[in-house]
């Protein structure tokens, strides 16, 4: 066991007993006893007794009984503890002079009895010890309360000491902070989870070190996640610094961190975590900002976000997403031919206006909801480009966003072909777009399915390609027949002054592995232009046009055919 193996109980590190004593000679006996290892509360009669129990009840770890007491039985006491829910597991030891009652008080629940005249201190001591050691390991059976890597508490138990934390702290002002480490998964993929490892063991060790010396308490919530409760504070780059102590030298690893400060007791202590993340959220990735402090522009963000989830299941049912199409383009040829569409969502919110899905569509992977619009929109597009082949005389094959959730879902596959079959599609016909950072952060599963949907005759875009970290040497060995040029890829490239030459790099690397390129977010005919020349392959962008929704579409592609 580590050294501080004592739980956090209280304010001072110490456990909390009850003594119910009716006689002052044995209070003070006890109080000499035990005082220096264990916070004492006292009771002279039974109703006190019961009365500090539910004042208690959170904090107290023992009850030491007396059954000879002036307004009622002792073991009238016990049983009382003992029928009422709340507290039934708190354990009691009694103490007697009647050999008689102890049997009795034993088959009342009691868990001990210490003889009267009393014993040695020791044996008091250790009896006491004994019985809550027993009585928390019975409470820790489902859950060990460290984190067995880093030793920092799981987030089990470190939901239910900062529950704790808050009895002894009721007028204290607190923080709630997250730790991440930027980029983590990468780090891991990289430099081997040994590494990784090794980084998540600096930052527990150093996290526990320092709440050790100022208070407060500390967990790894999961991955790189870490959580610390402590008395309200305003120099929070200390405790990043402390974090990052191993690092200084190491450019490998960057923390970020998000405060909520002084935080609202009255609220969720999970939801408390949440609002110090969603700031430390805002400062990800970032070179000169690394800690972020919860404020009123992210509780109205929260607020909306609220709101989104709420109207959901409504606008569903109320049909309020609405897919556009938006057209590629073949640049090849002389003059550009149209190959293919993307299917992209909207939001018409019968309040809100149009929302982007740059808004919800994060949130709905957070809350896995994604997987239900996306197969929404996959329904609806699967039917339209079955329609268009009726109405417009020519296949159109569309692509459809799978989010990394999704590729989750074990009826995937399964659904897809479900669409294809329903509508007597090509499976070609139904492209799936899926995101850079999918592959990047678990490949191996994530691979294997994506093959499948490969093998089945699916067609598959990476997305977002130039925004991650996959290299273009792991391209050759991913499942993939196109790759989509993230859009602040190529805006980097031309903005003003900008360079092209990353651009040109990527664009023939990919040629010479064979995989065709695709450019979105291209606006001007200059961009087109220049991207032709490097060889890239089809474009998407406000250029040609921009999403439409089905019938101008519909008009689009008849009047440009
Ligand atoms: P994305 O897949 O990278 O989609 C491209 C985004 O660029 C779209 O934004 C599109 O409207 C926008 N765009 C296209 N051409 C131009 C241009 O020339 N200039 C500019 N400035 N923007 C252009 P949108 O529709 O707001 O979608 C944002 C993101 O939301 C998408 O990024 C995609 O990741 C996600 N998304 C959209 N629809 C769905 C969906 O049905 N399912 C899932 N899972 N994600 C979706
Ligand atoms: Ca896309
Ligand atoms: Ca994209």
């Amino acid at each position: 066991m580590p050294e501080n193996h004592l739980k956090f109980h209280s304010a001072n590190g110490k456990r909390q007993l009850l003594i119910i004593e009716d006689e002052m000679i044995n209070r003070e006996l006890l109080r000499v006893i035990l005082s220096e290892q264990y916070e004492l509360l006292f009771a002279e009669d039974g109703n006190t007794g019961l009365r500090k129990i539910k004042e208690n009840k959170d904090t107290l770890s023992l009850v030491l009984l007396d059954l000879n007491l002036p307004d009622m039985h002792g073991l009238d006491v016990l049983k009382q503890i003992k029928s009422e829910e709340q507290y039934s597991r708190l354990p009691v030891i009694v103490m007697t002079a009647e050999k008689e009652a102890e049997v009795e008080s034993l088959t009342y629940g009691a868990i001990d009895f210490i003889p009267k005249p009393y014993p040695q201190p020791k044996v008091i001591l250790a009896r006491i010890l004994r019985t809550i050691e027993l009585s928390e390991d019975r409470d820790i059976i489902r859950w060990t309360e460290r984190d067995q890597l880093t030793g920092v508490y799981n987030k089990e138990y470190f939901y239910r000491y900062a529950a704790q934390y808050d009895v002894y702290h009721k007028d204290t002002e607190t923080d709630a902070m997250g730790i991440d480490i930027n980029h983590f998964h990468m780090l891991n993929e990289r430099y081997g989870r040994a590494y990784g490892d090794e980084v998540l063991i600096k930052v527990g060790e150093h996290l526990r070190e320092m709440v050790n010396k100022n208070g407060g308490i500390v967990c790894r919530k999961e991955a790189d996640t870490f959580l610390i409760y402590c008395a309200h504070r305003t120099d929070y780059s200390v405790i990043l610094k402390a974090a990052s102590k191993g690092f200084t030298e190491d450019h490998r690893v960057r923390l970020r961190m998000g405060v909520y400060s002084n935080v609202d007791k009255t609220i969720d202590i999970e939801r408390r975590f949440d609002r110090a993340k969603s700031a430390a959220d805002t400062v990800k990735n970032q070179f000169t900002k690394t800690i972020a402090i919860y404020d009123n522009s992210l509780h109205e963000a929260e607020l909306y976000a609220e709101q989104l989830l709420e109207d959901f299941p409504k606008a569903v049912a109320e049909k309020q997403f609405v897919v556009y199409f938006q057209p590629k383009f073949d640049i090849r040829p002389d003059a550009p031919i149209l190959s293919s569409a993307e299917a992209l969502v909207r939001w018409k919110h019968p309040q809100l206006g149009m929302v982007s899905p740059g808004v919800f569509i994060p949130l709905f992977e957070k809350n896995g909801l994604i997987r239900r619009l996306d197969n929404y929109v996959w329904k609806e597009t699967a039917a339209k480009i079955a329609e268009w082949k009726q109405t417009l005389k020519r296949s159109i094959p569309v692509s459809v966003n799978v989010s990394r959730i999704d590729i989750y879902d074990d009826d995937l596959v399964e659904f897809l072909e479900g669409l294809v079959k329903e509508n007597q599609l090509d499976p070609k016909e139904l492209i799936l777009e899926i995101t850079e950072s999918a592959y990047t952060e678990d490949s191996a599963q994530m691979i294997r399915k994506v093959e499948e949907l490969q093998q089945k005759g699916f067609r598959i875009e990476m997305d977002d390609f130039g925004s991650g970290y996959s290299s273009l040497n792991m391209i050759s060995t991913l499942p993939i027949d196109a790759i989509k040029l993230d859009m602040q890829f190529i805006r980097n490239a031309f903005r003003e002054k900008g360079n092209t030459r990353l651009l040109e790099v990527v664009i023939s690397l990919a040629e010479s592995l064979e995989v065709p390129t695709i450019a979105e977010g291209v606006e001007t005919a200059e961009q087109m232009l220049a991207l032709k020349g490097m060889g890239c392959d089809f474009v998407q962008g406000y250029y040609f046009s921009k999403p439409l929704p089905g019938n101008e579409f519909e008009e689009f592609v008849t009047g440009k055919k």
